[in-house]
């Protein structure tokens, strides 16, 4: 595998870091604090193309790749992590419909979500449903014109602000996973309400509840066959789940920076911090653990390009990216001290940031399952 960045993906970077710079930083403490979503951010990254890298060129899409999609993730991470999320919500779905969509709902739903300008999300989480996907509850009964939903997705991000939903539900219980279907829905009709939850970090990326009642969806609004909902949601997570170990990259990436920033500059006992030995150690393990996630991240990538399966490469690389983000995280603040603890440096928003990795897209627990159960031989990941 190469691993040299190309003229263009070099270029994409660099866009994508300049961006970050003069779009995104100089509001990131004030959009984290006041809980703002930044749409003008989401639009502003659809005209760059950054949510249509993985979409082909008939679709509205640059077609550059996954490669391309994770330096941008990282880039834009590095400086809010929370306005990296707006990317997987438009990216996320707009994949989903490319492997899984006919004709007719590529070319008139992707689009929108790529540009975007309809803001998407998926919405596979419930109360009592979280690593158990299969668990769920919500029902979409066949009626007439289509289907009838009932039910509640909790923890969704972009729920709040959502034009568009990938939702997952039950079109028959007795099949279990086999019965379980996917659907694209217009959220700005009736029979949905939302509620907005509160939560530790990612602030500027609002995170809540859908509620159906009765919401009636259109029989061409399903996705794929009745029972192949499972396996789209599989597809889903597994694309979505390497942009957000980017993510994690971009978020252990600043916090490793403030941390050699301020070791260089602080002075105590009469030298700067990062003389002491037991800073050193910190250091050294936030590089390599960066490091080492980033170039995971690049495998999957190359690996998703190449049209290979990477479900397992995936999982290693969110683990490690996301226990690398809170592990960085977690040590600038240490290394900070005082400063770490303070809202006015940046230090505290990314622990708090950070622990999100931990838990989204299949926590840290379901991907090491999925990687011991491969070495072990019980369940190869990469199965398709
Ligand atoms: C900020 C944020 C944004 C989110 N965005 C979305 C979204 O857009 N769409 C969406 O559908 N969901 C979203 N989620 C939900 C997220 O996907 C779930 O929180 C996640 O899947 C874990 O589910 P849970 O929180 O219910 O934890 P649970 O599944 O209840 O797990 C609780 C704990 O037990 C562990 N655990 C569970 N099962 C096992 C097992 N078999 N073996 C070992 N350990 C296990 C978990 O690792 C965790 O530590 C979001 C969550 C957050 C916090």
């Amino acid at each position: 595998m190469d691993f040299d960045l190309s003229e263009e993906l070099t270029a994409v970077r660099d866009l994508a870091h300049g961006f970050a710079e003069k779009e995104i930083a100089p509001t990131a403490a004030k959009d984290d604090g006041e809980h703002t979503f930044r749409r003008d951010l989401v639009l502003k990254m659809g005209e760059l193309g950054f949510h249509g890298c993985v979409i082909p060129e008939e679709y509205g899409g640059t077609n550059l790749g996954f490669f391309a999609l994770a330096l941008i993730s990282e880039e834009i991470a590095r400086v809010h992590s929370a306005i990296r999320v707006y990317i997987n919500m438009q990216v996320g779905p707009a994949l989903t419909l490319l492997d899984f969509g006919t004709e007719e709902q590529k070319r008139r739903w992707i689009p929108p979500l790529i540009r975007g300008e309809a803001l998407g999300c998926f919405a596979i989480t419930e109360p009592n449903a979280g690593s158990d996907v299969a668990s769920m509850a919500t029902t979409a009964t066949k009626s007439d014109r289509g289907y009838i939903l009932n039910g509640t997705k909790t923890w969704i991000s972009n729920a709040p602000v959502a034009d568009t939903a990938i939702v997952f539900a039950y079109t028959d219980k007795s099949k279990r996973h086999h019965g379980i279907s996917a659907f694209y829905l217009d959220l700005n009709r009736s029979g949905v309400s939302r509620r907005t939850l509160g939560k530790l970090g990612t602030h500027a990326s609002p995170t809540g509840e859908l509620i159906f009642e009765n919401f009636h969806i259109p029989e061409a609004s399903r996705i794929g066959q009745e029972g192949e909902g499972f396996k789209i949601c599989m597809r889903h997570l597994n694309h979505t789940r390497l942009g957000c170990a980017a993510g994690a990259v971009g978020l252990a990436r600043a916090a490793r920076e403030a941390a050699v920033s301020y070791a260089n500059q602080r002075e105590q006992f009469g030298q700067k911090i990062g003389q002491f030995q037991m800073n050193q150690d910190l250091i050294a393990q936030m590089v390599v653990h960066e490091e080492a996630a980033r170039l995971l991240v690049y495998r999957a990538a190359c690996l998703a390009d190449r049209k290979q399966p990477n479900n397992l490469e995936v999982s290693i690389a969110k683990y490690a990216a996301a226990e690398a983000a809170a592990f960085a995280a977690d040590v600038a603040l240490r290394i900070l001290g005082a400063y770490g603890y303070s809202t006015e440096f940046p230090v505290e928003r990314y622990l708090r940031d950070a622990k999100s990795y931990q838990i989204v897209e299949g926590s840290s627990n379901i991907q090491k399952l999925i990687i011991a159960q491969d070495a072990l031989g019980y369940r190869k990941a990469n199965r398709q």
